[in-house]
């Protein structure tokens, strides 16, 4: 199943992508909560804005988790896993523009699988991990990567409003061990990797995670990014893809 949310006449709705990539009204709690009913279709996907299509109380996040990136940031391969968050604020959805903060004198994408949080655990061990784990959609980490080296901690750099596009939609059937992650910009393919090179897999992050906070129904967990950041420019187009999972676009504007 693919759960979007999509603006209808101003307010948003969950929704569920049927056959034709019709748009089909749903109610309930997506995640955790007994599930979505599906209601009749209303559009086609193409004639509905859609919305980051998660909620979350919390975006955890994974810092060099492919070797190759921590490689190019002049960084060592960690030992453990290397957690930050951003905040719900930074949220926006597929097509939203990115603002190019003024602060900022570089500003980086970065593709991520995102895992989506089905159930609330506490202590979980890796082996009971994925059933933790509702479906997954794709993330756009986007730094001020001046800001996060010069600041002494990444809130700020990671953290402002626009800085984390998700969707277009949970994928609650997509299989996340092996597949290509890219990042294009104006067409132009930056990054681009393989999840089976996480240097910490799923499992092994939510166990990490749920050792220290609650993960709730909804909470996302985006996994890291592999090599080839590289600053965009106001006016640039910005394209995460997940293999088999679906693309996410976005383009940066400027502060106003
Ligand atoms: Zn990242």
């Amino acid at each position: 199943m693919r759960i979007i949310r999509y603006d209808a006449a101003g307010s948003p709705r969950w929704g569920v992508l049927g056959p034709g990539d019709m748009v089909h009204e749903a109610e309930g709690a997506p995640f955790g909560g007994g599930g979505l009913r599906t209601g009749p279709p209303v559009a086609p996907v193409g004639e509905v804005r859609l919305l980051a299509p998660v909620t979350p109380s919390k975006i955890v996040c994974v810092g060099r988790n492919y070797a190759d990136h921590a490689a190019e940031l002049g960084n060592p391969v960690p030992k453990e896993p290397l957690i930050f968050l951003k905040p719900p604020s930074s949220i926006v959805g597929p097509g939203a523009e990115v603002v190019y903060p003024e602060a900022s004198g570089r500003v980086d994408p970065e593709a991520e699988l995102v895992a989506v949080i089905g159930r609330s655990g506490r202590r979980v061990a890796a082996e009971n991990a994925m059933s933790m784990v509702a479906g997954y959609t794709c993330g756009n980490d986007v730094t001020a990567r001046d800001l996060q080296k010069s600041d002494p901690q990444w809130t700020r750099g990671k953290g402002f409003d626009t800085f984390c596009p998700l969707g277009p939609w949970v994928d609650t059937e997509f299989d996340p061990a092996d597949v290509r992650v890219t990042c294009t910009v104006d067409g132009q393919v930056r990054q681009d990797g393989r999840t089976k090179d996480f240097i910490f897999d799923i499992p092994t992050l939510i166990a990490y995670i749920t050792a220290f906070a609650r993960l709730e129904p909804g909470d996302v967990i985006m996994t890291g990014t592999p090599s080839g950041v590289g600053p965009v420019q106001v006016g640039n187009t910005m394209t995460v893809a997940v293999e088999g999972l679906g693309e996410l676009t976005n383009r940066v504007v400027a502060d106003r």
